[in-house]
């Protein structure tokens, strides 16, 4: 499928917005990823706020990583975009970003609970901690090669969290749904009590509505409360 050029840079725009306006990046934190055809990529370029991008601040590149087209350099996290395109043929765009929430769970090494809210049960399921790896190096690339075989999103330890979907709004979607979680798991730890709506609801979500492609993975739905 080819897509049309001028839709997915004003899709990547609109998105890089919303996250920058959202607070899930800072300064020029982040970066976002289109599959446009079976040998082209578009990725954004490397050092810019995603709140300000336009037209000039894409890099089109191949799926080695060589530079098509573009005035810049690309994002230092292309190697972990290409990766996720090589080992999930279905995936058709990546974003990364910096959620406050859900990064604060990955730096506390807390998982965020799978079974307390329908939304997330149904579009994201379990969300792993990929290990810490450093930014920009093969380390990382590695840490989530494993993860993103069989989750939709994931959590990178001390760092941040990457969603991936079929286009730029459903993996954005994705992070937005991700955060929202932590932020609600975050007040009903604050408040004291956290309760799980249980396996059986889950399994009629599942029913009803199907199971993320994360329910995939080797990690089952766990309807206790984890700290
Ligand atoms: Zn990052």
């Amino acid at each position: 499928m080819i897509l049309q050029l001028e839709q997915v840079e004003s899709d990547v725009i609109h998105v890089g917005k919303r996250m920058y306006d959202r607070g899930y990046v800072a300064s020029n934190d982040g970066n976002l990823s289109v599959r446009l055809s079976e040998d082209r990529l578009l990725i954004t370029m490397s050092g810019v706020s995603k709140g300000f991008l336009d037209r000039d601040k894409f890099v089109i590149v191949d799926y080695d990583g060589a530079v098509i087209s573009g005035k810049h350099d690309p994002s230092s996290e292309m190697k972990m975009h290409l990766m996720v395109y090589r080992e999930r043929p279905d995936v058709h765009a990546v974003a990364h970003a910096h959620p406050p929430a859900a990064t604060g769970f990955s730096v506390a090494g807390l998982h965020l609970p799978d079974a307390l809210l329908p939304e997330v049960i149904v579009s994201l399921g379990f969300v792993p901690i990929a290990p810490y790896g450093t930014p920009g190096t093969m380390e990382l690339v590695e840490s989530l090669r494993g993860f993103v075989r069989n989750h939709d999103a994931v959590l990178l330890e001390n760092h941040g969290a990457l969603t991936l979907g079929p286009d730029i709004i459903s993996a954005y979607h994705k992070m937005e749904t991700m955060e929202h979680c932590a932020q609600i798991t975050l007040v009903a730890r604050m408040l004291g009590q956290v309760n799980s709506i249980g396996q059986e609801n889950v399994d009629k979500l599942h029913r009803l509505y199907g199971r993320p492609y994360s329910s995939g993975g080797n990690e089952g739905y766990r309807t206790e409360e984890t700290t």
